[in-house]
């Protein structure tokens, strides 16, 4: 209706003018004051169409001194290749010489916290250019056509925010390129294909001898999301993959956040790289940050590595919990958390650091196991015992309690995860066969001969350990914890025994 409010209004008024000039009425007060009113809305609407052009947010400009590659940790291979392709930028003379197009993406694909940001900010610097980030979700309204007026303003704001700092390029960054950049699908969302749209159209528009020169840098963890036209040569054409740090990385990250805290020099940040295999750079900030919170509470003025240990659980599992369990429920978790941890250490021995009966996150309780080397390749026989140690809880409660109970819930979608990648690997009786061929009826007979299988070795294992699983009981209900040096003195005890 307010869309065709203003051509009702153009209708109406000349034929209203003309009936009282007719009617003999004298319109100059009334022409005078629609003058006055149709200014001052004039006014009012340009003013918001501005802030609706600007997103109505500052854009974040980081002066160049900002962030250098030296300040991000591990992604060796990912900063090499950026630098490489950001040469052509600073080199831009020669590239221009021989006739190379100039390079006007850089899609940089991986997981979230991996800094990818950052080294957008670094590429700014490196390339000593001004720096304008804004995100996907920046460009998504209702309206057709906002989204594409914002990216407009973006790629203008760029060009005079260079000039006006006397820079001869700029590095826009397009932090989650996917939320405006997925496939399009031909009339749905005419907004988002309009916003795209110009994105290409900018793009395209880069020449290698404008000044300033501009280059786009985008991130997404969806690269399969986004449309081909985008990622055509001449556009995003450079993908630099940026993955969770391996473990020398992950040292790196650590060193990184800990220059600027009072950290205890007995720590060892080697084994606190080891636990944290998985870790994103960002979790890694986190462990050091939530460290030196829990040293702040204990009144330490150092962080020792007790308080980085704690911060791992707390970045893995989340915040303790005050929630309270019944003596029963106790119990059975108590119960289930042995069953994976006696698992853990008679296929994995040495495995366990921790036995733990404190709510975090969404669990009641959890077994920590130590750090284990990085590992890219599995074996079938690592897979299964893999399986055993998550299929522990369960055999543990039905062991006990004759039957199990949702708490296992998680670990069956771990086992059933790890069976779906064995089959993809080829490692099962199927043998070689694309998984995605297979009916739910193929993949029920083949979870169930795998799992039940797999459960009874591991009921087997457990049934022979049940005094183990009433002394760690015992200290578990008292104390909380169990540390994995005891809990391996009770399994030893009792094998010696035996
Ligand atoms: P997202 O995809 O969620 O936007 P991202 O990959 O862009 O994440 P960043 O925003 O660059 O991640 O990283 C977030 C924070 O994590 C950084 O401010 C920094 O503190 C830390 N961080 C991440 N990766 C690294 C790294 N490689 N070295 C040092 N710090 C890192």
């Amino acid at each position: 209706m307010r869309k065709y409010g203003l051509e009702l209004l153009i209708g109406i008024v000349p034929v209203l003018l003309i009936f009282l000039i007719y009617a003999g009425v004298n319109i100059m007060p009334f022409l005078l004051i629609a003058i006055l009113a149709g200014g001052v809305t004039f006014a009012l609407m340009s003013r918001g169409k501005m802030t609706a052009m600007q997103g109505g947010k500052q854009r974040l400009e980081v002066s160049a001194a900002s962030m250098s590659f030296e300040q991000i940790g591990g992604q060796e291979r990912a900063k090499s290749e950026l630098i490489e392709a950001l040469d052509f930028l600073v080199r831009h003379e020669e590239i221009k010489k021989l006739g190379i197009r100039p390079m006007k993406g850089i899609l940089l694909t991986g997981p979230p916290g991996t800094g990818k940001t950052l080294l957008a900010r670094a590429a700014a610097q490196y390339t000593d250019s001004i720096y304008l980030a804004a995100s996907g979700s920046e460009f998504v309204e209702m309206y057709v056509g906002v989204g594409a007026g914002r990216i407009r303003d973006l790629f203008k704001e760029a060009r005079q925010k260079a000039k006006k700092a006397g820079k001869s390029s700029a590095v826009i960054f397009i932090d989650e390129i996917d939320v405006i950049g997925g496939k399009r699908d031909g009339g749905q969302h005419r907004e988002y294909d309009q916003t795209l749209n110009q994105l290409l159209t900018e793009m395209d528009g880069i020449r290698s001898d404008e000044a300033p020169r501009i280059l786009i840098i985008a991130a997404t963890n969806r690269k399969e999301m986004l449309d081909s036209a985008l990622l055509r040569p001449g556009r995003f054409d450079r993908h630099i993959g940026v993955e969770l740090p391996d473990k020398k990385g992950r040292l790196h990250i650590l060193n990184l956040h800990a220059a600027n805290k009072p950290i205890d020099p007995s720590i060892d940040l080697e084994r606190i790289a080891s636990e944290s295999f998985g870790f994103s750079g960002a979790q890694l900030e986190s462990v050091m940050n939530e460290g030196a919170i829990y040293a702040m509470r204990e009144g330490s003025e150092l962080i020792q590595e007790s308080h980085l240990a704690m911060a791992i659980d707390k970045v893995m599992m989340g915040e303790k919990t005050d929630r309270e369990a019944t003596k029963e429920e106790r119990d059975r978790v108590a119960l289930h958390e042995l069953g994976h941890a006696i698992a853990a250490e008679l296929v994995r021995p040495g495995s366990v650091s921790q036995v733990a009966l404190s709510p975090r996150g969404q669990a009641l309780g959890y077994v920590r196991h130590n750090p284990q080397q990085d590992k890219y390749l599995y074996t079938r026989e690592f897979l299964d015992s893999q399986i055993i140690i998550a299929l522990g809880g369960a055999a543990a409660e039905e062991i006990f309690y004759g039957g199990r109970s949702t708490g296992s819930r998680n670990d069956f979608e771990q086992a059933m995860g790890i069976v779906r990648t064995m089959v993809e690997s080829g490692l099962t009786e199927l043998g070689i066969i694309d998984a995605n061929m297979m009916t739910p009826e193929v993949w029920a007979k083949v979870n169930r001969s795998i799992l039940d299988d797999l459960m009874a070795r591991t009921k087997g294992m457990l049934e022979e350990r049940r005094q183990v699983f009433m002394d760690a009981l015992d200290i578990v209900i008292r104390e909380e914890t169990i540390s994995g040096d005891n809990f391996r003195e009770l399994l030893g005890s009792l094998s010696k025994s035996a």
